[in-house]
């Protein structure tokens, strides 16, 4: 992904937004070939229909985005990384991480597994914390491909306890929902520990 667009101003110039307004860091994690690429591209803007966004490229995989969810801006610092083993050290990104975005597609089992082992692997990463964690079963457009339903995305989701959503990235269906969820579970939790 090559395109970037310039990002202007400080975000947390006023009180009122401060908070709201530091990047939340959201990294997405998924087995090969499950749509991570192209949930970044959608962010990213590549073919986004949210124009009035700012974004700008931090690096091969990492890209920082204003966007805004229930009228009020937050930023999101979007990391896209490769599938990795699942030992973890203070690098890596389930150590770095605000939120995360767990994706597999539903056309492909083992990948349902992978996001099952990778969600484990947070939990053991950072025992303590209450990440925010949505579960995203992309490539809902396949359905005739289905091998993953969406009861089963659902209770495994109940059982990890984190959110669930089905999206299609090729037809940018729930993309966006995705990243307008994670911002709310992140300032539903950072509204908590403010309280
Ligand atoms: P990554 O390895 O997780 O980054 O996966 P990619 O984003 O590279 O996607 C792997 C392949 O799946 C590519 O050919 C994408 O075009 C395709 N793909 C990604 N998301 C979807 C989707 O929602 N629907 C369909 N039909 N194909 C998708």
């Amino acid at each position: 992904i090559s395109r970037s667009k310039s990002c202007t101003g400080s975000a947390g110039d006023s009180d009122a937004s401060r908070g709201s307004c530091s990047p939340y860091r959201v990294v997405l994690l998924g087995a090969s070939g499950v749509g991570k690429t192209a949930f970044a591209s959608i962010f990213a803007g590549a073919a986004d229909s949210m124009d009035s966004d700012e974004c700008e490229l931090c690096g091969d995989e990492e890209f920082e985005k204003e966007v805004e969810v229930d009228g009020e801006a937050a930023i999101i610092s979007l990391i896209d990384k490769p599938s990795w083993d699942s030992e973890c050290d203070q690098n890596c990104p389930m150590q770095s991480g605000d939120a995360y975005l767990l994706l597999y597609s539903i056309t492909d089992r083992a990948s349902f597994l992978r996001a099952s082992e990778l969600r484990i692997a947070l939990r053991r990463c950072r025992p303590a914390q209450h990440t925010p964690i949505i579960l995203v079963g992309n490539k809902c457009d396949l359905v005739r491909r289905r091998e993953v339903s969406p009861n089963e995305g659902r209770a495994c989701a109940a059982l990890f306890d984190c959110k669930f959503i089905e999206t299609s990235a090729a037809m940018q269906h729930n993309v966006w929902e995705a990243f307008h969820g994670i911002v709310r579970q992140l300032r539903l939790r950072r509204d908590s520990k403010e309280a």
